[in-house]
């Protein structure tokens, strides 16, 4: 990504927003992925399941010392919001 990027997201896994230095994924980010991934629970489970490791490897690797369960909820205990049964035009 540019410097210029607007998109919320962290520079590095683990860290916190680089836009709004929220805890990331910050609200921001979520509202982005559930556009992004509506009607698509499983691949957005899958995508933040792969910042969600890559953070523990990163503070891991950092030897920062974190909570992992705060980490997965953060991460991923956010999108049940999401699932909604889809029309059944769009099946
Ligand atoms: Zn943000």
């Amino acid at each position: 990504m540019s410097a210029t990027s607007t998109v919320h997201a962290p520079d590095v896994p683990g860290d916190d927003c680089r836009i709004c230095a929220a805890p990331w994924p910050c609200f921001p980010a979520q509202l982005d992925y559930v556009a992004e991934f509506y009607g698509r629970p499983a691949d957005l489970a899958t995508h933040l399941a792969g910042w969600f490791t890559a953070t523990v490897t990163e503070l891991s690797t950092r030897g920062a010392r974190f909570d992992v369960d705060a980490l997965y909820r953060r991460h991923l205990g956010w999108i049940d919001l999401t699932r909604r049964p889809r029309p059944s035009r769009w099946r």
